[in-house]
């Protein structure tokens, strides 16, 4: 440190929160501890999002935690959202989704690209008690999102949407969507354009909903376009300008998964460190055994390493400073870690990590979903790559 340098200019520790954010994250847990975790298990073998639960997420403010408040929402930071998300995956990584997809894509695109009419007519909604869902991929363009086939084309006075999405987040629950589509195939991604689809819009419909390993509490459906005419006034930031739209969120809301796969690894390792305090094996617990310590000790370490990577992403996008190769990283190794750690957890349950009886197993199968969205692990690293080399 500089000898000119005041204690106030010295750089705070990452995991180090402010008053406001410790009180944030107290209640984001007492919540989840209190209301999430006794839903759990029947959410997830009736592949369903409990509504009460929901409303809970829109009174408690976490639906609209960047909102400002001037639209009815909580005001606070993108770090906050994170927070949020980290926490609510501890307990249950498809509500982890669910506050994220809303938080860290939906409103995070309207609050960066939409026009005060549209900010005013639509944020209050998402801020009160409407889900939103982030509408790119279809069956034929994921990692190559641009090469996306769904058709806009100028009738009257707004665009004819056709075509389908597929493994669209929140879709069931969802009253607002963005959705991507091109105004011209022949001008590759520079046609692709952001639409505001609202629930219940003519031509709009869900279609398939998915069977999933994981995250099953969350709803993957197929979005249908038959002619869904969107008024102009829906479209989102310009005309052929919709890449950009999708590359900044995604790249912002790789940080969001990046806290779910954290808050995942944590609530993994919170079970396993509990269970190895109760089950004895040679009369003795088996957190007695260096071997179970050592395992707990390795979770803790690499969960540690992957919290510093994701706060660190966020602050940096907090701080208006360049995140993009941070938040790859930080996806690509939380996801790692998550992975890791539900599976070493899931082994220190022995046999009772293999049933449902406890939390394990599908902390396991849940959290296979994170080298996958958002970017496949490859993709991630397509884009470390060539942020390193050019
Ligand atoms: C549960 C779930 C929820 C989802 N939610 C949403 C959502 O809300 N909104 C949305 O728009 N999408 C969503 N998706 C879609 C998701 O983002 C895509 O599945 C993902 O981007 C991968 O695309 P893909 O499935 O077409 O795989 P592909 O792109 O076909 O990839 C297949 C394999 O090839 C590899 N690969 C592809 N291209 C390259 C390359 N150039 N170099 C190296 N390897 C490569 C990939 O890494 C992967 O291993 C969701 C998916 C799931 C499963």
């Amino acid at each position: 440190m500089s000898s000119t340098m005041t204690h106030q200019e010295t750089a705070t520790p990452l995991t180090r929160l402010s008053e406001d954010e410790q009180l944030f994250r107290s209640t984001v847990r007492q919540f989840a501890a209190e209301n999430i975790t006794p839903k759990v298990r029947e959410m997830d073998e009736q592949q369903h999002m409990d509504e009460a639960l929901i409303r809970q997420l829109f009174e408690l403010g976490l639906m609209g935690i960047e909102i400002p408040a001037e639209y009815g929402g909580a005001g606070g930071t993108f770090f906050e959202a994170i927070l949020a998300v980290e926490e609510v995956s501890a307990a249950d990584p498809s509500v982890g989704v669910l506050v994220d997809v809303q938080n860290t894509l939906s409103v995070n695109a309207l609050l960066r690209w939409g026009t005060d009419e549209q900010k005013r007519r639509i944020l209050p909604k998402m801020a009160a008690d409407t889900v939103g869902a982030y509408a790119l991929s279809e069956a034929g363009s994921g990692s190559d999102a641009f090469a996306l086939q769904t058709r806009a084309e100028k009738r009257g006075d707004g665009y004819a949407l056709n075509g389908q999405k597929l493994w669209i987040t929140n879709a069931k629950e969802a009253g607002v969507f963005i959705v991507f589509a091109t105004v011209d195939p022949s001008a590759g991604y520079k046609g692709i354009t952001a639409f505001i689809v609202e629930k219940g819009m003519s031509g709009f419909s869900l279609g398939k909903k998915e069977d999933k390993l994981g995250i099953r509490a969350s709803s993957t459906c197929e979005l249908i376009f038959d002619n869904c005419v969107v008024p102009t006034a829906n479209v989102l930031g310009e005309v052929g300008k919709g890449y950009k739209i999708a590359i900044e969120t995604l790249n912002e809301g790789r940080i969001g998964i990046g806290a779910q796969m954290l808050g995942l690894a944590q609530g993994a390792w919170n079970a396993a460190a509990k269970y190895a305090k109760e089950r004895k094996q040679f009369g003795r617990l088996i957190a007695e055994f260096q071997g179970v310590q050592f395992q707990i000790a390795e979770m803790a370490t690499e969960i540690e390493a992957a919290r510093l990577m994701v706060y660190n992403a966020a602050r940096l996008k907090d701080a208006g400073l360049s995140f993009v190769k941070e938040a790859a990283m930080a996806k690509y190794f939380t996801s790692m870690v998550a992975e890791r750690t539900a599976s070493l957890s899931l082994e220190i349950f022995g046999g009772y990590g293999f049933v449902k009886d406890y939390p394990a197993e599908k902390f396991f199968r849940d959290s296979k979903i994170g080298k996958i969205y958002e970017g496949t692990s490859n993709m991630q690293l397509a884009t470390i790559g060539k942020m390193l080399l050019g």
